[in-house]
């Protein structure tokens, strides 16, 4: 009956809801005693098949399960534990990036995911430039990747802030471009440096003549625009190839190497000869 219906769908909600929280509890005995890891994803130099840095990704071992980001970072977002995990993020990728540099990858670009809250508060800037100083890595060696999503809250700072981290020399890339909602003007008043093409374009891209359209636009669009074009989730030659045919110039995904943890990663670094 209806009336059994309601209760099998309370008591779902129910163990969704208690389960939540008690990743939310988790997450905040995480934070205090660090228990997450950074993996790093190398990206590849279409032209010049040189390793130019990778993207820090933040993995959590718990309970001797992983759980993924996509599920933890929206509920650290939703319960307010995003700025403590974000500062942990950001100060221990440019850790580990002035690690790199220091064993002589002067021109290393590490890119950190910045959640849009992060982005959006008035201290981050400051938050930017401390960490930098604190650990040393000079700008140029550090990248911020924002979605779209970061203009919802406030377009005017947005833009001032943006303008300030490119002041200060950091790269900027938008993250899973082509899936947000915004228009396309903001590009023109946002002082970016690259494009990260959505992983969503490329996983068919062999197949369909839709995705195909719509990677040239973007690589097409980046060039008229003097902004880099780094394609997500290349996971095999062909794609890598029709990509490179099309002028794009970075990729990432797992064809090139998987997200790889700390020492994985700077084994592969060596292996290319980066360092
Ligand atoms: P994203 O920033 O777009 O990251 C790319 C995601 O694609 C990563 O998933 C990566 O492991 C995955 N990926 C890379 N290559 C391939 C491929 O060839 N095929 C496929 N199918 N997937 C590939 P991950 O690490 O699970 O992260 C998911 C999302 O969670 C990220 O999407 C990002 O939005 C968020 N995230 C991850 N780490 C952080 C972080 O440190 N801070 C913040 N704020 N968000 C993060
Ligand atoms: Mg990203
Ligand atoms: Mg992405
Ligand atoms: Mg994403």
């Amino acid at each position: 009956s209806g009336d059994k219906s309601h209760v099998l769908f309370n008591i779902q909600l129910g163990d969704k809801l208690y389960y939540e929280q008690q990743l939310i509890e988790d997450m905040r005995i995480a934070i205090e005693k660090a228990q997450f890891e950074l993996y790093f994803q190398p990206q590849l130099a279409l032209s010049s098949q040189k390793i130019i840095g990778a993207e820090a990704l933040i993995r959590w071992h718990r309970n001797g399960q992983w759980i993924t980001p996509s599920e933890f970072i929206p509920l650290a977002e939703s319960a307010g534990l995003i700025d403590s995990l974000g500062d942990w993020i950001l100060h221990t990728a440019c850790q580990k990036a002035q690690n790199l540099v220091s064993l002589g990858w002067s021109d290393l670009v590490m890119a950190v995911n910045i959640s849009p809250l992060q982005f959006g508060r008035k201290d981050f800037l400051s938050k930017v430039k401390k960490v930098l100083k604190d650990t040393g890595l000079e700008a140029k060696n550090l990248e911020l990747e924002v979605t779209e999503g970061v203009i919802i809250y406030n377009v005017q700072e947005a833009i001032e802030t943006l303008a300030q981290l490119k002041k200060l020399g950091v790269h900027l890339a938008i993250d899973d471009f082509g899936t947000g909602y915004s228009s396309l003007s903001y590009l023109r008043k946002f002082n970016i440096d690259k494009l990260k093409i959505d992983q969503s374009f490329i996983r068919d891209i062999q197949h369909q003549a839709a995705d195909q359209s719509i990677v040239r636009t973007i690589i097409e669009l980046g060039r008229n625009l003097d902004l880099k074009v780094i394609a997500e989730g290349v996971e095999g030659l062909e794609q890598q190839q029709i990509l490179t045919s099309m002028g794009c110039d970075e990729i990432q995904g797992f064809y090139f190497s998987h997200p790889l943890p700390e020492q994985k990663f700077i084994d592969f670094v060596r292996l290319h000869k980066a360092i």
